[in-house]
């Protein structure tokens, strides 16, 4: 959806049937059930059940907590650690859950797809990260060429670490968020602009396979004006990926006790979003998902087994996991986590077995995340859904596609059923309404 275009939306008219964006958004859906619905495990269950399959490829995710400094939006599970020994303890506790997990799948597991994620997965040194990829590539069998991916923050990024990463590592994403240094100072970040276009610009010396930045629109003090030079200056850096998260205001945060004139209206931030698609879809570039574009050619392959329901397995404090239609969750702080991987071995803190209708409603609103203004296979692929589930998606959700097919949210392309131009702006809304089927 163009600038213009937008300015013809009827906001009031989406709000009135429930598609509304609010300042104090809630948070990302990247699951369902949501975690507020899922109960404390059954270990004994969990056990016994969720490995019973034959053999699976997958994604393995390794949850790094620690960051150098907490940033003022920050909602995930992180921690800037008081010592080393935090450290140590955590590593340690991490070694034993890979071997349970190891253990228990015996040699059924294939890892498909390596992801680093945190908090700072590059806060540990290059030594203690790539002693750790080595110690997993030891405990679980891995694919010959796979797709393997840190995070990272500029002010933890030597020249030095980044070429040493390189040896293990094909994709560094790095958390730019903006180029704006008022923007960055006002969200508590630990870098500058000028820092992480260095990061930037070592990274692809380095010659990683891809380098992606993320990048946030919504944040206190930030205007249209330094949205728009952020985003030129992204797209003159011939990076291979670009992603722009809405700022969510969540419990807990620094942002959330600010007033809310501080931060950009949502009328803005729809206005941001329609100007990140509009620069890089002219670009060249294809948009994989509503808030990512990649250059032709590219793959982003963890998020994409995420959006298409599939597999993967999450180790570490506050992971998740999916896992032989168990969807489960770690415990943390990093004390809890390590104090239930002595007790147990696994350290699961809740989740269940997912229903038939739960799968369903799952494949569907994170499917739509596959969805962009120039991807060919926009969205959900309907046969796989009727092969998968033995009916038809318009069967099971009628009602729900009918209505957001009446708000001009949804499109149909051929085989599949994905997010129209304006359906992109309101990505997660649109989860919750076929959520909101159960
Ligand atoms: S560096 Fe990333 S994980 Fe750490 S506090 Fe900032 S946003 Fe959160």
């Amino acid at each position: 959806m163009t600038l213009k275009e937008l300015q013809n939306l009827d906001l009031k008219k989406l709000a009135l049937e429930g598609i509304e964006k609010s300042k104090f958004d809630s948070a990302f859906v990247y699951r369902y059930p949501f975690s507020e619905d899922l109960p404390p495990v059954d270990l004994k269950e969990f056990e016994k059940n969720a490995f019973e399959f034959d053999s699976v490829k997958m994604p393995l995710y390794i949850h790094i907590p620690f960051c150098t400094k907490a940033c003022f939006y920050c909602h995930y599970f992180k921690t800037v650690p008081s010592s080393e020994k935090i450290v140590e303890d955590y590593l340690r506790a991490l070694e034993k859950e890979a071997a349970a997990y190891s253990k228990k799948l015996e040699n059924k597991a294939k890892i498909n797809c390596l992801f680093f994620g945190g908090g700072t997965p590059t806060y540990l040194s290059a030594e203690k990260i790539n002693k750790l990829v080595s110690l997993l590539k030891e405990k679980f069998e891995f694919a010959e060429k796979i797709e393997a991916t840190i995070e990272s923050s500029p002010e933890t990024l030597s020249e030095e670490k980044i070429f040493a990463l390189a040896d293990k590592f094909n994709r560094l994403s790095i958390g730019v968020q903006s180029f704006d240094n008022k923007v960055l100072h006002d969200a508590n970040r630990n870098h500058s602009s000028e820092e992480a276009v260095k990061a930037i610009e070592m990274a692809k010396a380095a010659g990683f396979k891809s380098v992606n930045i993320d990048l946030i629109y919504g944040l206190s003090g930030q205007s249209t004006e330094s949205w728009q030079k952020t985003l030129e200056t992204a797209a003159g850096l011939g990076l291979e990926s670009v992603t722009a998260s809405s700022l969510r205001i969540l419990c807990g945060t620094k942002f959330r006790s600010m007033p809310k004139t501080s931060f950009p209206s949502e009328e803005q931030k729809l206005k941001m979003h329609s100007a990140f698609i509009e620069k890089f879809s002219n670009q060249g570039m294809l948009q994989c998902f509503p808030y990512q574009f990649v250059k032709q050619g590219q793959e982003m392959f963890f998020l994409e087994n995420q959006w298409s329901n599939g597999e993967f397995l999450g180790l570490g404090a506050s992971s998740c996991s999916f896992l032989n239609k168990w969807d489960f969750n770690n415990w943390y702080p990093v004390q809890n986590y390590v104090k239930k991987v002595e007790e147990n071995g696994f350290p699961t803190a809740i989740g269940k077995r997912i229903s038939k209708e739960e799968e369903m409603i799952r494949m569907l609103a994170l499917g739509m995340k596959k969805s962009g203004v120039n991807r060919k296979d926009n969205g959900v692929n309907k046969a796989d859904f009727e092969k998968k589930f033995g009916v038809k998606i318009e069967a099971s959700f009628g009602t729900e596609i009918l209505k957001l097919k009446k708000l001009d949210l949804l499109k149909e392309s051929g085989s599949h059923l994905g997010l129209s131009s304006i359906g992109l702006l309101f990505f997660d809304e649109v989860a919750r309404i076929f959520a909101s089927k159960n």
